[in-house]
Order: structure tokens, then C-alpha cells, then sequence
């Protein structure tokens, strides 16, 4: 959490990005479509922010933050269902969009649903032209689980640069949320496309948001 100090310059840069993230996200964000194959993507005429993380990680919630609607992405996806990206776009005339991958790690999904998840994920992941940066959800209370590894893997073999995202920081204490920082951190920093700061945030006391805000936009280089 120790962040280097800011020159007034950069100060006023940084106030400056989260204002206009702020009115970014306070203006139009709409569902588009769900794509469960490459076909049926959007044309790629914006860039786009994909969310990827483990079943039940709070990444709809995340979502519903991020964007400060109640509902737009839906919780909890059942285990073995059509495995899709949902698209949703920001902005009017539409600026960015962002990506809601299909949550990995359920623990009863049979092996073909697995492997269809890998492929549509992978192949995303591989050829979106427009696909600016992923953001990697870990739950605070279990930290970089095996799966989250094979995330990872999978995003520094496609190139694709990502930041790791910590969720719901309120269900730990302070103590222990600063030692699965620390441990995110590192793991982090051992990975060819991982930004080294991880977040940290809560969807229940909307803590890290706006920072999360900042991040979406700098990332879409809009
Ligand atoms: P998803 O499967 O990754 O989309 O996860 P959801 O957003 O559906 O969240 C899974 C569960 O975690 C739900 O019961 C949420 O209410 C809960 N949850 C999500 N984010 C938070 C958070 O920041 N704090 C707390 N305490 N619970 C959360």
C-alpha cells in the first residue's frame, strides 16, 4: 500500500483522471449482448475492459459498483450453464466497453464445460484486437488459488496486460488483508503481464472504486 508521494503536478493529474472516470461511469452504461462464441462478438470498433475471476468472486457485484447500477451484471452464474462474455457498453456515443468473462473454478462443472470455457476464454484472450486490459478478481478471504494461476498463465501466454483485483476487503480483518496483499502482491510481480499494484476493494462499502474507475479509464486510453 506504500505508494510513492505525488508532486502537486501529479496530484492534480490523478484528481483530474478520477473526476472524469467518475462522470464517465455517471453517464450512459447499457447492456449490449451476450457472445457464447467468437462469432457473435460485437464488431470491435471500441476498446475493450474484460473482468475475469472464480465463480462467486463478487465480480457482478463489482460491476454493479463499478458502473453504480443495481443489477446490470447478474449474480452468480449456475455452474454448467451456456458459458458466455457479456458486453456492456459505456458512454454516449459509446466510449469503451467492458467484459464480463464467464466466472472459472466451479467445483461440479463436467470436463466438457471446462473445456469450452478455456476455448472461448483463450481464444478472446488471443485475438481481440481491441482488448486494452484484463482485470484478474481474487477473493480476499482465499487469496491466488491454483485456478487464479492457470488465469494467469493463461493471460501472460495471450499478452494481454492485467491488473489482479482484490474483492470484498470487508469480510477480513485489516491484519490478515494486509498479509494476502503482500502474498497477491508477489505473485503478481512474478508474472510477465501483470501490472505489480494490486487493488484492493469492496463492492459492499464501495471501497476502492473509484480507484477501480481510474483504472478503466486509464486503460482504455480513451
Ligand atoms: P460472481 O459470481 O463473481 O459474479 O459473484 P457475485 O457478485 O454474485 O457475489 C457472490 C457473493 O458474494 C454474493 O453473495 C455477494 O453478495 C457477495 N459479495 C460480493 N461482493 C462482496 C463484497 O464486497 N463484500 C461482501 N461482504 N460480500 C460480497
Amino acid at each position: 500500500m506504500s505508494e510513492p508521494a505525488l508532486s502537486p503536478e501529479e496530484q492534480a493529474a490523478r484528481a483530474d483522471l478520477l473526476e472524469r472516470a467518475r462522470l464517465l461511469f455517471a453517464g450512459r452504461v447499457d447492456f449490449l449482448k451476450s457472445a457464447p462464441a467468437l462469432k457473435f462478438l460485437p464488431d470491435p470498433e471500441v476498446p475493450e475492459i474484460a473482468f475475469a475471476g472464480r465463480s462467486n468472486v463478487g465480480k457482478s457485484s463489482l460491476l454493479n459498483a463499478l458502473t453504480g447500477r443495481k443489477s446490470i451484471a447478474r449474480t452468480s452464474v449456475t455452474p454448467g450453464r451456456t458459458q458466455e462474455l457479456n458486453f456492456f457498453e459505456v458512454g454516449e456515443p459509446t466510449r469503451l466497453r467492458l467484459v464480463d468473462m464467464p466466472g472459472y473454478g466451479f467445483a461440479k462443472a463436467p470436463p466438457k464445460v471446462v473445456e469450452q470455457w478455456r476455448r472461448l476464454v483463450r481464444d478472446y484472450l488471443r485475438g481481440r484486437v481491441v482488448l486494452k486490459r484484463t482485470l484478474l478478481l481474487i477473493d480476499s478471504r482465499h487469496g491466488v488459488k491454483p485456478v487464479d494461476d492457470e488465469m494467469m498463465q493463461m493471460l501472460d501466454e495471450a499478452g494481454v496486460g492485467y491488473r489482479v483485483v482484490l474483492t470484498k476487503a470487508d469480510k477480513i480483518k485489516a491484519t490478515d488483508l494486509a498479509q494476502v496483499l503482500a502474498a497477491t502482491q508477489a505473485a503478481a510481480r512474478k508474472r510477465t503481464a501483470a501490472y505489480p499494484q494490486v487493488l484492493v476493494t469492496s463492492s459492499e462499502l464501495k471501497l476502492g472504486i473509484e480507484d477501480l474507475r481510474a483504472a478503466v479509464l486509464e486503460d482504455s486510453e480513451i
